[in-house]
């Protein structure tokens, strides 16, 4: 099977490219750029035509909730996937909150078998660091590893033991993978997700601050440190983090961050109005968090924008602010809110696609983000300038709890592949 994608922007930052090519495909695997006058080196089983489009590296997300195993009424691998793969996501690392937890070996198996039954894009799970997420006991790591977690986390908690953390940094680096820290000090974080301050109040409800991040954040860099391991922290919310990044980039070179789309362009305002729907942990924190998180994207110093990808139903979101659970979806959304920080001069093009393909592929140790020849056909083609209003129907998930529908933009993908596999909007 042989493909050839024409006149497309060719974005590829693992190779610092941008320009104008046409892209061959032989067999699931990119063979290189050809110009627009060279003739396919063989028969073209199909032609794309890409003028006025981007083609980029599929994109890979770190941080991702499929509920499944067990919470098959918000999400599944199949509609979890199609929206991913609507997104132009062709890798995605899934978190272990399933039900049962992903701490055991048979879990883990049962994801990536399924996954590759009926997934749209890659899946790689991710292992509980501790058994049922209790933060009491660490999980069989190593089993984990050998059937097929790539990283491990108790994402949606912190673990809150610091002895226990600094036993897991360890196990980790033995094992030679990294930890996903959610940074939550669960003393500081008993009231309702949200920031505290003026909207909170005016709520009747009281908030959380942006300790409940730092602190947490500051404990477990500080480990890291100590023990030499890898470490990732998920989704951060506010600028004392970005400065925490700063202080300990340069002294622990293992160390990454995320920050999720929905964190770079809201904040705690749209809880007025988007109500439970605007709820999540971490919270959406003020203007100067929103932008100092983007400034420190585009420099690169947070690395990576994951979504958080977090299906709820609609009867759960319908309960009252306090009640409601933590989460929003983000998959299908993710390009689309970030192009408005592109035209508002916040990132380039360039920072979207390498925060969201090369950057993430690189953390995870992956053999994607990238159309070095050689690479596995993993790409997603999208129009920048297409003006619409994203909409329920822009949603493949099983759950709609997002804040963005009904959005003014720019934006949309309009093909996903894999391994040269057409995974959006049709399915080979
Ligand atoms: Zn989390």
């Amino acid at each position: 099977m042989n493909i050839r994608i024409c006149g497309g922007r060719v974005v590829d930052p693992s190779q610092r490219m941008d320009r104008i090519s046409d892209l061959w495909i032989e067999n699931g695997k990119i063979v290189r750029l050809l110009e627009a006058s060279a003739a396919s080196p063989s028969k073209a089983n199909r032609k794309i035509d890409a003028k006025g489009k981007i083609v980029s590296p599929g994109f890979v997300d770190l941080h991702v909730h499929f509920r499944d195993p067990g919470q098959l009424e918000k999400e599944d691998l199949t509609t979890g996937t199609h929206a991913a793969a609507a997104g132009g996501f062709t890798s995605v690392l899934c978190m272990p909150n399933t039900s049962p937890v992903n701490d055991s070996a048979e879990v883990t198996r049962y994801i990536v078998q399924r996954a590759a039954e009926v997934g749209r894009c890659r899946v790689y799970p991710v292992g509980a660091i501790t058994k049922g997420l209790l933060g009491k006991s660490l999980s069989p790591m190593r089993e984990l590893k050998e059937a097929g977690c790539i990283a491990f986390s108790d994402d949606g908690r912190p673990v809150n033991d610091a002895a226990l953390m600094r036993e897991a940094l360890t196990k980790s680096r033995e094992l030679g993978t990294f930890l996903i820290e959610h940074c939550e000090e669960l003393e500081l974080s008993k009231s309702e997700t949200v920031h505290e301050g003026e909207v909170a109040r005016s709520l009747g409800l009281k908030g959380i601050s942006r300790s409940v991040e730092t602190v947490d954040a500051t404990r477990t860099l500080t480990l890291a440190a100590e023990t030499g391991a890898r470490v990732h922290l998920a989704h951060l919310s506010c600028a004392e983090s970005v400065s925490l990044i700063e202080e300990f980039k340069p002294k622990l070179s293992g160390l990454t961050a995320e920050v999720t789309p929905h964190h770079l362009a809201l904040t705690v305002e749209s809880v007025r109005e988007k109500g439970t729907n605007a709820k999540m942990y971490p919270p959406l924190r003020e203007d100067r968090d929103r932008t100092a998180l983007g400034k420190a994207l585009a420099r690169g110093t947070i690395d990576v924008v994951a979504t958080d990808h977090a299906p709820h139903t609609a009867a759960e979101k319908s309960k009252t602010f306090d009640k409601a659970p933590n989460g929003i979806i983000g998959s299908e959304s993710a390009l689309f809110i970030l192009m408005d920080l592109v035209d508002n001069g916040i990132l380039t093009i360039g920072d979207v696609i390498r925060s969201m393909s090369s950057r993430p592929a690189e953390i995870a140790g992956l053999n994607a983000g990238s159309l070095r020849p050689g690479s596995p056909a993993d790409v997603v083609i999208f129009d920048p300038d297409e003006k619409r209003t994203f909409t329920e129907s822009d949603i493949f998930s099983k759950s709609k709890n997002s804040p963005f529908v009904g959005t003014k933009g720019k934006g949309r993908v309009l093909l996903t592949m894999v391994a040269g596999r057409e995974t959006f909007p049709g399915w080979e």
